[in-house]
């Protein structure tokens, strides 16, 4: 039987890298996206051509209705899910805390903590032994800035990824004897369109020579870890964290 695997915010950066390797891996995979239907598209065409199976969800990840439908939709279409990539994430205009207001933290925690947690507990539901499921894996796609704290840029956006490695943690203890393993990348900073969400789609190349790499990432750097993660090569790893920031 194929291995099933969902990644969120798959059209895009490091999902869209993440749904390449995994189909090329033989995974049949479900690219979910939430407004950029062409690229998501695209990624599945991708994976067809090169004889892979894959198909592209639509959903906010951030909603349970639509999450409900995205799982169902992977029920019925792929098959028995096997693992998940919580990788769907967002950030908005570089501000100090101080200038944050309501509506924006409330964003925040809705696209990178409610979507996660949502997202994990349909993927438990079917793939947990209590569940009567066989198993399986989620990779959850943090952010080194959940260690740096991003001063003066996003610091909503490290602490709700702070709050994802918090889930990681407990949600890979509750499922450790349940057939599920629970882990965290960290990326730093790698080079997809999420800076430009913050106001500055350079900022990768403006940081990279105080790197100690001097360099950012690639989106491809970050999906083999993800991979391997998810694969039974990383059959005793459960409730840690990853990190893929050249050494920062
Ligand atoms: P990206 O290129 O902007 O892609 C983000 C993806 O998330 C897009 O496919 C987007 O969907 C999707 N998305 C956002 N909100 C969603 C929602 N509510 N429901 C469903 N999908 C949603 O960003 P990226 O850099 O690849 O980021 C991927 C993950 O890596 C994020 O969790 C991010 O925080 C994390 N990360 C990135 C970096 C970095 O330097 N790039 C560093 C550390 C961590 P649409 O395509 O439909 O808009």
């Amino acid at each position: 039987m194929s291995e099933v695997v969902l990644v969120t915010g798959g059209g895009r950066g490091i999902g869209a890298a993440t749904s390449r390797l995994a189909g090329a891996r033989g995974y049949h995979v479900c690219v979910n996206y939430r407004a950029d239907e062409a690229a998501a598209a695209a990624v599945v065409a991708e994976i067809r051509a090169d004889g892979g199976t894959a198909i592209a969800v639509q959903a906010d990840v951030s909603r349970s209705a639509e999450v409900e439908r995205l799982f169902r939709t992977v029920d019925d279409r792929l098959g028995p899910l096997t693992a998940l990539v919580n990788n769907a994430g967002t950030l908005e205009k570089q501000s100090r805390l101080d200038e944050l207001d309501e509506d924006r933290l409330a964003r925040t925690w809705a696209a990178n903590i409610t979507g996660p947690f949502l997202c994990a507990g349909a993927a438990v539901r079917r793939m947990s032994t209590r569940h009567g499921g066989s198993g399986g894996a989620i990779v959850n796609v943090s952010s080194a800035a959940a260690r740096l704290g991003s001063p003066n840029e996003y610091v909503d956006y490290a602490a709700s990824k702070g709050a994802l490695d918090s889930m990681t943690r407990g949600l890979a203890l509750e499922v450790a004897r349940e057939g599920i393993r629970v882990n965290t990348v960290r990326p730093g900073l790698i080079h997809t369109g999420i800076h430009a969400l913050g106001g500055e789609p350079g900022r990768v190349d403006r940081i990279a020579p105080d790197l100690p790499m001097g360099r950012g990432g690639q989106p491809e750097e970050v999906a083999e870890a993800i991979l391997w993660l998810l694969s039974p090569a990383a059959s005793y790893a459960t409730g840690t964290f990853l990190d893929l920031a050249g050494g920062r």
